[in-house]
């Protein structure tokens, strides 16, 4: 059986200030000594990116952009291009969000663009999918996920699927504090493996990293992570508080 290292990130959203920021992963870097068992990452506001970097450079933790732009460069005025990303030493971006989709109503086909010029940059992805509440209740919580993931994938070639992490966020589970289950995401996250599956044959599904994400914190990641097919943790709210996120960062496990 494959091997996949866990991977925790925090996505911050619009939180934080540039002290608690760089307090925080202070304290992150401080906890995380050399252990090389577990992949952890964090996605910071833009304006924070470059400080951020700075401060985890020569650590394991890695940083990424909330999101980037479709277009390569231009007249696009309050937009980040992934080549920015780069620039300022990003590995990671995170794409397809649900409060893109929903609150910013980013499109399938949007997102895909995003994640083709993502690539293009030499960028990491964090692709989100995941199902609302009213799309669950009416049985479609296969058919959103099948049609988002099936959407942001259509340009990647398998070569660049290693860069490429799933995030399954059911909507209804964000920020809410209604976790889902471990075997609604053991469900969910078994069925995406096996579409990645059908897209790219099971040897490049089963090295695809697929993190859960919807109110994960200190005392029920253990019991998500225990489930075969996922494989870590988007956090967002818990990833705001060190005393919150250093205990998911050990997976549950100390
Ligand atoms: C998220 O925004 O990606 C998320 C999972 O948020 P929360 O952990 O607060 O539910």
């Amino acid at each position: 059986m494959t091997h996949r290292k866990p991977f925790v990130a925090g996505n911050w959203k619009m939180n934080l200030d540039r002290r608690s920021a760089v307090d925080l992963v202070a304290r992150m870097r401080e906890h995380l000594g050399s252990r090389t068992d577990v992949d952890v990452a964090v996605f910071p506001p833009a304006v924070y990116l470059d400080e951020v970097g700075r401060a985890v450079a020569g650590s394991p933790i890695r940083f990424g952009g909330q999101n980037c732009c479709d277009e390569e460069a231009g007249a696009f005025t309050g937009e980040i291009s992934a080549a920015m990303l780069s620039d300022v030493g990003c590995p990671l971006v995170l794409l397809g969000h649900s409060e893109r989709r929903h609150v910013y109503g980013e499109t399938d086909e949007l997102v895909q663009r995003k994640v083709g010029v993502a690539l293009g940059h030499g960028l990491e992805v964090v692709l989100c999918v995941g199902e609302t509440i009213e799309e669950r209740e009416g049985g479609k919580t296969e058919e959103v996920c099948r049609r988002q993931l099936t959407a942001g994938l259509s340009g990647v070639a398998e070569g660049d699927m290693p860069r490429i992490t799933i995030a399954y966020e059911p909507v209804w589970a964000i920020g809410t504090g209604h976790t889902a289950t471990p075997a609604q995401a053991g469900e969910a996250h078994g069925y995406l493996r096996g579409l990645a599956s059908g897209l790219y044959g099971e040897g490049v599904a089963s090295g695809v990293r697929i993190l859960y994400g919807g109110s994960v914190k200190p005392d029920n990641v253990a019991e998500l992570m225990a489930v075969p097919d996922i494989d870590g943790a988007l956090v967002g709210g818990a990833s705001l508080k060190a005393e919150l996120f250093l205990p998911i960062m050990d997976l549950g496990k100390h």
